[in-house]
């Protein structure tokens, strides 16, 4: 892996060189910003950036955006090929996202266990790059170390920046990011002691991970079972915040819609915090009571992802603490789960 070194001054000019061959964004910082594809991100026109933090809404939106037309068909009574299917086009337009946090970045990875085989998604991918931005700084509610990430984390990133003392350093991970580097002004290869440096601060985090793996090993039926998730249920309102905000949280609904004759199926966001999700035909609803709908949300996470892929589902972006209403923190869910025999 090759890393480069550069000054600030120098990555505006680098970003700015991006922007004539790829769309590129970055986090809005503020709602009057945000760019109508994506919301909470804004499109870079030049390399000017000012100073953001992580985005308040997940880059799920750069692979899995809504809405996301699957296939068109013609619904015209007189058309005789009428209703036959024609599967959408996958985007091939190149993009960048630029300052991404290394729990979003790491989401991508894990998103892509259940979406191997989504060709939207993989196409998506394919053509994003993204630039991650090591944290330096946590927030109250960041908690990646715990669920097996690391501030320092290069997992789905593409490039990951990171500030060491008064230099910046680029680890280009991946083939598709060597590209950005041949318009690198200002680039040059970072010396032994710099990569040190920063090998010296991921390592530190690294041997006190603060991840506790026992969780994955406790008896599914008695973590179902557990007497905590009528209190979790109690407050929460099934606003669906959570699940929409969240960068591992990737279910969808598909929907037929036709304006004059012209139709098109949409994938959507969907939620399993709402009663709709999970409702039957027939009227039967498997997960009718909300205390069903929130244990669903924390299991899944927790329990059923890891036990199918082995991560949790949860980078640890602490999205869903700052933003639910009634203050329902994950992490305390973790400490209950964990306390079960
Ligand atoms: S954001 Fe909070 S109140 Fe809303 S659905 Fe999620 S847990 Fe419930
Ligand atoms: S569950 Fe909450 S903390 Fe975990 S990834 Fe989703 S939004 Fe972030």
């Amino acid at each position: 892996m090759k890393v480069y070194a550069f000054k600030q001054a120098d990555l505006e000019k680098w970003v700015k060189s991006w922007t004539s061959t790829h769309k590129v964004y970055r986090a809005a910082t503020q709602k009057s910003e945000t760019c109508g594809a994506h919301a909470g991100w804004t499109e870079m026109t030049d390399g000017t950036m000012p100073p953001c933090g992580p985005a308040k809404s997940s880059v799920k939106t750069f692979y899995f955006p809504q809405p996301e037309t699957m296939a068109t068909f013609s619904a015209k009574k007189e058309d005789p090929d009428g209703l036959l299917m024609e599967n959408q086009e996958t985007p091939e337009e190149k993009q960048i996202v630029f300052g991404v946090r290394p729990c979003d970045g790491r989401s991508v990875e894990l998103n892509n266990l259940p979406y191997v085989d989504d060709p939207f998604y993989q196409a998506n991918r394919e053509r994003t790059i993204l630039v991650g931005f090591s944290c330096t700084e946590q927030k109250a509610t960041c908690f990646c170390t715990q669920t097996g990430g690391s501030p320092y984390g290069t997992e789905g990133l593409d490039v990951a920046l990171s500030q060491v003392g008064d230099v910046f350093l680029a680890e280009i991970i991946t083939d598709k990011a060597a590209e950005l580097v041949d318009n690198g002004d200002g680039l040059t290869e970072a010396s032994e002691s710099e990569i040190a440096e920063l090998t010296s601060l991921r390592q530190a985090v690294e041997e006190n991970p603060g991840h506790d793996e026992s969780l994955k090993a406790k008896e599914m039926t008695a973590l179902h079972g557990a007497p905590f998730w009528d209190k979790v249920a109690e407050s929460c309102l099934n606003c669906g915040a959570c699940t929409f905000l969240c960068p591992t949280c990737y279910c969808f609904d598909i929907q037929d819609e036709v304006v004059r004759g012209q139709g098109k199926r949409i994938r959507y966001w969907d939620s399993c915090m709402f009663p709709l999700y999970t409702l039957h035909t027939t009227g039967h609803n498997p997960r009718g009571k909300k205390v069903q709908r929130v244990r669903n949300r924390f299991m899944h996470k927790l329990k059923y992802f890891p036990d199918r892929f082995g991560p949790f589902s949860c980078v640890g972006c602490g999205r869903c603490i700052q933003e639910c209403p009634v203050n329902i923190d994950i992490r305390e869910v973790m400490v209950d789960l964990l306390a079960v025999k």
